[in-house]
């Protein structure tokens, strides 16, 4: 999975994607990141790159020329032109649908707006598909760009140790995922579920679905699909004090 990315803050995205899992990735050539800083392709000598809307209003807008500068020589190299993305507030919601119709693309360019965002010929001369991470406004597309190069690269093969690391997960299995524990077996007097240290893997696994399905009628009632598997008796239930 490759990801290009157009910015004015590069050094911001080589930050997040230096670490974790998403550097892993990238030095095991899992996933490809490339960024571009719009600014090298400004033909103004003072690398101007933003400018005053016409019909007057507040702020500065990103101007199309080194945003379509950039593209065209990203695109001219490749010799194609991938699945273009704009991160706008305007756009579809992203979700974990989306991140699995991106990944299927195997290759898109994400250009993150900022000031008051893109001149709207440049949407409509490269942008296949405008995208918002949620209903607020950022001041940037390079918080956005992380989160989708994130969510999407965690779907590709080999990222993350096994399937089983996202199928399970909260939304993607159309559930919220059940609680977990780890050492130790009691903290501030609360005790781990005795039926996880049993042994017993079908007991878990029932108890994981049963928590499961609690979690997400209780949170996230939207989430319960028609179908959602193994009817289950969900009862009250509490860690125990020790
Ligand atoms: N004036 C624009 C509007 O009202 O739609 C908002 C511009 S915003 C301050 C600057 C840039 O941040 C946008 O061009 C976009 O790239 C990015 N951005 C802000 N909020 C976002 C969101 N919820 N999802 C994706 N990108 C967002």
């Amino acid at each position: 999975m490759r990801f290009d990315i157009m910015t004015l803050f590069p050094e911001m995205m080589d930050t997040i994607f230096s670490q974790s899992i998403i550097g892993r990735a990238r030095s095991s050539g899992y996933i490809e990141i490339n960024c571009y800083n719009i600014r090298d392709y400004s033909t103004d000598k003072h690398r101007k790159v933003d400018d005053t809307p016409y019909g007057g209003g507040r702020g500065m807008l990103m101007a199309p020329e080194p945003i379509y500068n950039c593209y065209a020589a990203i695109t001219e190299s490749l010799g194609y032109k991938p699945y273009t993305v704009y991160l706008s507030p305007k756009g579809r919601l992203f979700d974990q649908n989306t991140a699995a119709q991106l990944k299927e693309k195997g290759h898109v360019i994400l250009l993150c707006g900022h000031y008051e965002g893109v001149d709207e010929r440049i949407i409509e001369e490269i942008v296949d598909e405008e995208i918002s991470i949620g209903n607020y406004v950022l001041t940037g597309g390079e918080l956005p760009a992380a989160v989708v190069v994130d969510c999407v690269s965690r779907l590709v093969d080999k990222v993350l140790p096994a399937d089983e690391c996202f199928t399970d997960e909260s939304i993607y299995s159309g559930l919220l995922e059940y609680p977990q524990y780890t050492r130790p077996p009691i903290f501030h007097g609360k005790a781990v579920p005795e039926v996880l240290s049993s042994g017993n893997h079908a007991r878990i696994a029932k108890w994981r679905h049963e928590q499961a399905v609690r979690l997400t009628l209780d949170k996230r009632p939207d989430l319960i699909c028609n179908n959602m598997g193994t009817e289950v008796d969900i009862k009250p239930e509490r860690h125990e004090k020790t």
